[in-house]
């Protein structure tokens, strides 16, 4: 009863990328960059592992930002000439790449690290990969002039890395699909068909997270102006129930989303966002198992995983490294609760 789990990523060590913030570049390159992405992902699993994580992941050590780590291995997208706009409808601009070819996937995009993981835990390993829709969000087009087209061509290349990551031994693949809570009703028009294009074929467990993003001012501002209620989720949850997916992890904790949505996810596994990643106040053990206990109102307890809110890839690392034991701990006093 309630597993634990990230939602994918955690802070990077200093010697690797420049710490406590997005988008980090990288400290070192070449042979020597590759071997230090292994050595990070180790680390992460093993303070996943201390802080008593059912189900590790590589802690995305090995990309400098969870959408464009797939990507470079993409043909069809020009990375020489990044242009600047504006992203899940205008809250922040960002320099992202442009498709200008038909898209292809050129070989394996995350085979070294998800192999050194699977070679390093016997836990669940997971795995998380971008959403087609929010990939679509966070680039430049010029090739498909459509914005379904373009998600469905990304959809076949995911599909093709997914296969290969179950094969490399991963038990979980999630796509993360933060637009999904922008454009709720691209989301259910199209947004979900991409992603079952995406999961075609696989036999492990499959997962979606939807957040409301890290805790960057950007998205800290969008949140300010979304009123006392939050019923994004509202709109797009049915149509993830009735979807072909296993689990759904969404934002619980400090989140102004009623937690009595959760109820409509019927039928799905629920990775309850425990963790606030858009603060610096570590959780108690204490709180950790009252929003636990929140959810079991509306989701039915064997269906419950204990998740962080979102990834931690900005923050501090001995407050992530405080966080992931706290949720550790919470989800053992939930458990010896009950
Ligand atoms: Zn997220």
């Amino acid at each position: 009863m309630f597993p634990t789990t990230i939602a994918g990523s955690l802070p990077k060590p200093s010697w690797l990328a420049e710490p406590d913030r997005l988008w980090a570049p990288w400290r070192l390159s070449g042979a020597e960059l590759a071997a230090a992405k292994l050595d990070a992902t180790l680390l992460a699993i093993k303070l996943q592992e201390d802080a008593g994580l059912d189900m590790v992941g590589d802690g995305e050590q090995s990309r400098q930002h969870f959408v464009h780590g797939f990507l470079e291995r993409v043909a069809g997208i020009d990375f020489e000439h990044k242009v600047e706009i504006g992203i899940r409808n205008n809250r922040y601009k960002a320099m992202v790449p442009t498709v200008t070819g038909a898209l292809r996937l050129d070989g394996r995009v995350h085979e070294p690290e998800a192999r050194h993981a699977r070679a390093h835990t016997t836990r669940k390993l997971k795995f998380t990969l971008p959403g087609p829709m929010t990939i679509v969000d966070t680039i430049a087009d010029q090739h498909y002039g459509d914005r379904v087209k373009l998600a469905f061509a990304f959809a076949d290349a995911l599909n093709a890395e997914a296969r290969a990551l179950e094969r490399d031994g991963v038990d979980v693949i999630q796509f993360d699909e933060p637009a999904f809570n922008v454009y709720m009703e691209d989301a259910t028009s199209w947004g979900i068909e991409a992603l079952h294009r995406a999961i075609d074929g696989l036999s492990c467990t499959t997962a979606v997270h939807i957040c409301y993003g890290y805790g960057i001012k950007a998205n800290l501002d969008w949140k300010a102006t979304l009123g006392g209620e939050w019923r994004q989720y509202e709109k797009i949850f049915p149509a993830l129930a009735a979807s072909r997916l296993d689990q759904v992890s969404v934002e619980c904790r400090n989140a102004k989303a009623p937690m009595s949505l959760l109820s409509l996810l019927e039928g799905k596994d629920v990775l309850v966002g425990v963790i606030d990643v858009a603060s610096d106040e570590v959780e108690t053990p204490e709180q950790v198992a009252a929003t636990i206990e929140a959810a079991m109102k509306y989701v039915p307890k064997q269906r419950i995983v204990a998740c962080t809110n979102c990834g931690m890839a900005p923050m501090r690392r001995d407050i992530a490294q405080a966080k992931l034991a706290a949720l550790g701990k919470g989800a053992a006093l939930a458990r010896a609760r009950l």
